[in-house]
């Protein structure tokens, strides 16, 4: 059997880092996995690679979290977040730049709304901080549509 670790946003452990399925950490024991995720924050689950579905890698290649499964599955892991995409799908790339930065700015606050709710105290003595990464996200966003 084999093992990999999974996190919460979907991604996969190698050594320390957060990885796609494919470039993720095989563990041959259920033991060996847990010892690394004794010391991993986020972990969703260890999770027994025999018992994933054929397809999931499949899934991970093509399916968009924001423009659905490509086949169509109504429990497609990508779209439910149990995997990461690992490229932008076709939708993606034929929306344009400006979609593009708009969705990415959208998650990239979304993602910080996440954290801030789970480190409260963090932000408040961080405000300056928070400002300027939201900034800094969405400075592409301005470029583009000063070119314009
Ligand atoms: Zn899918
Ligand atoms: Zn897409």
């Amino acid at each position: 059997m084999t093992f990999v670790i999974r996190f919460n946003s979907g991604l996969f452990n190698e050594g320390a880092f957060a990885v796609p399925l494919n470039e993720a950490t095989r563990y041959e024991t259920l033991k060996e996995a847990e010892d690394d995720v004794a010391w991993l924050d986020d972990v969703n689950c260890v999770l027994d690679l025999s018992k994933l579905p054929e397809d999931f890698q499949v899934h991970e290649s093509h399916c968009c979290v924001d423009h659905g499964c490509k086949y169509g599955d109504d429990d497609c892991p990508v779209v439910s977040g149990q995997i990461k995409q690992l490229y932008d799908c076709e939708d993606c790339v034929n929306e344009g730049a400006r979609i593009g930065f708009t969705r990415d700015l959208v998650n990239a606050v979304r993602e910080l709304v996440n954290l801030q709710e789970k480190y409260p105290a963090e932000f408040e003595q961080i405000p300056a901080v928070f400002k300027t990464r939201i900034l800094a996200l969405a400075q592409p966003l301005f470029n583009y549509t000063k070119s314009q």
